[in-house]
């Protein structure tokens, strides 16, 4: 059940685990809840490149807690929104570091996916309204202004890069 979820959005991260779906709403639309967890199987030190053990077996990256955060996954007629989506935590013990995994599907600290933001710069092309293109993704405003300014630094920087 879960797994036919993941295809039909197009959310296929095996590190991805849902556990529950629910029907519920978003931004006071209807759209589909997932309760998930997000636990990287390969794991390195960011910091160090340490791997989780060392030659004699002893662990030097351990499971450090997690941290939840909402996260609009997709918008293609429902929304999919994952609630509280535990994010597994690490510490290394070889360098000190502490770190949050990071799903691929998400860019670091954003709470929309790339799919949503890849949707919202299509629309942005079309020159739709932004009004129109937040009620179309499920997202603020704010949001979409965001990903345009994002866009906007980007193209400056592609236009005057020096090769
Ligand atoms: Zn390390």
């Amino acid at each position: 059940m879960t797994n036919d979820i993941k295809k039909i959005y197009g959310i296929e991260d095996p590190n991805l685990i849902i556990s529950s779906v629910s029907e519920g709403t978003y931004r006071n639309k209807p759209a589909k809840i997932i309760q998930a967890s997000y636990k990287p199987k390969a794991i390195v030190c960011p910091k160090c490149g340490s791997s989780p053990r060392n030659n004699t077996g002893k662990y030097i990256i351990v499971k450090n807690g997690s941290k939840k955060v909402d996260v609009l996954l997709t918008h293609e007629n429902t929304g999919i929104v994952s609630k509280k989506l535990s994010k597994q935590r690490y510490r290394c013990y070889n360098c000190n570091t502490h770190w949050t995994s990071q799903i691929d599907l998400v860019q670091p600290s954003h709470n929309i996916s790339r799919i949503i933001e890849a949707k919202i710069i299509e629309l942005i092309a079309e020159r739709i309204s932004l009004k129109l293109i937040a009620k179309l993704c499920s997202v603020s405003i704010s949001k979409v202004i965001q990903v345009l300014k994002a866009l906007e630094t980007y193209v400056i920087e592609f236009i005057f890069r020096k090769d």
